[in-house]
């Protein structure tokens, strides 16, 4: 009832909160974060806040369930008492060879751009992009990265994590971060390619690149293609957790996979949370077509939706997925 006489009464954009309104004092975002954690869990969507989820399949990386969020259609990790160790992740040749490439093909040579990379790997895609880029930061959690970092690149660590809570507010420290040493102009790109689904909370590291960069491109796994592969078990019965002591042996600690998007999560991001004076692309990645990409640039993604910035668009969010006011409320009266 009161959910109804919400919609009618209040007009959209007070309904679905542009990052504007929700990040305009810091400590209303602490208060956010505060609110999300309970004994180390996130009791709500991560991305989009909803309360309505239900558990999904098991992680068999971290040995607790995912959720799947009824309104965003995000698979989360929610339990963050599953240990720390910090691994590297292996980065791709190709990919980067196959982003290079595009990204070249977008703005030249010049040497005119500035690039931001969260999340850096092995540095493969930062040594490729050096001779075309005017300047190449990066960063990550932990110095293991730093060891094949480049000397001609600006590169940032944050500290890795030491306890669950710690683990959720790694990229808060990466936004403050940047923010603090973010001297003028935005950078004009923001890669992340297969970051942003290793970070439990993934609309802070969305609010990076909205901030900061001009143009960009995420590169996530496709959740439709992966749920039935390595990183969900899918023969999962009963409660959680039952891993036997054996199993555990073979868990990762952190660093694995928080977040499985699928394309409706993209959707769902760029009409909700992404300023409203841009066009996305969203689609297939460019390199494989078991990896989902939205960008600011059709060149960086294969695109299967495009959200313009016309009012048109902007309703989607209203007609087919009402966000619940009592939501709105609870999480504005934090
Ligand atoms: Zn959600």
């Amino acid at each position: 009832m009161l959910q109804g006489l919400g919609l009618f009464l209040i007009p959209y954009d007070t309904i679905i909160p542009h990052f504007e309104a929700l990040f305009t004092k810091t400590s209303f975002y602490f208060d956010i974060i505060n609110g999300m954690l309970e004994k180390n869990k996130i009791i709500v969507c991560p991305l989009c806040m909803s309360r309505n989820s239900e558990i999904y399949k098991r992680s068999k990386e971290f040995g607790v369930p995912f959720y799947k969020c009824s309104r965003c259609d995000l698979l989360s990790i929610r339990d963050l008492n599953h240990g720390i160790e910090i691994a590297a992740n292996p980065s791709n040749k190709g990919r980067c060879k196959e982003y290079k490439r595009r990204l070249i093909s977008v703005f030249g040579d010049e040497k005119k751009e500035t690039i931001l990379e969260v999340g850096p790997g092995d540095y493969i895609l930062c040594a490729y992009m050096e001779e075309y880029c005017g300047e190449y930061t990066t960063i990550d959690v932990g110095t293991n990265f730093l060891q094949n970092a480049s000397t001609s690149s600006i590169n940032y660590s944050v500290p890795s994590p030491s306890t669950p809570e710690e683990i959720f507010n790694c990229s808060q420290l990466i936004y403050e971060k940047i923010s603090k040493e973010k001297k003028k102009d935005k950078f004009s790109w923001g890669l992340s390619l297969h970051s942003l689904e290793h970070s439990p909370d993934p609309m802070v590291l969305l609010k990076l690149f909205d901030d900061f960069c001009e143009n960009w491109v995420i590169e996530v796994p496709d959740g439709e293609r992966t749920k039935e592969g390595a990183t969900v078990n899918n023969k999962f019965k009963g409660d959680f957790p039952v891993w036997s002591n054996q199993n555990q042996k073979h868990l990762k600690k952190v660093g694995g996979h928080y977040q499985l998007f699928h394309i409706n999560t993209l959707e769902w991001i760029a009409r909700n949370l992404l300023r409203k004076d841009k066009v996305y692309y969203i689609g297939k990645s460019v390199f494989q077509l078991n990896s989902l990409a939205i960008s600011t640039h059709r060149e960086l993604c294969v695109p299967v939706i495009t959200i313009g910035s016309s009012a048109a668009n902007m309703t989607w969010a209203l007609s087919k997925e009402p966000m619940n006011v009592l939501d709105l409320f609870w999480r504005r009266s934090l």
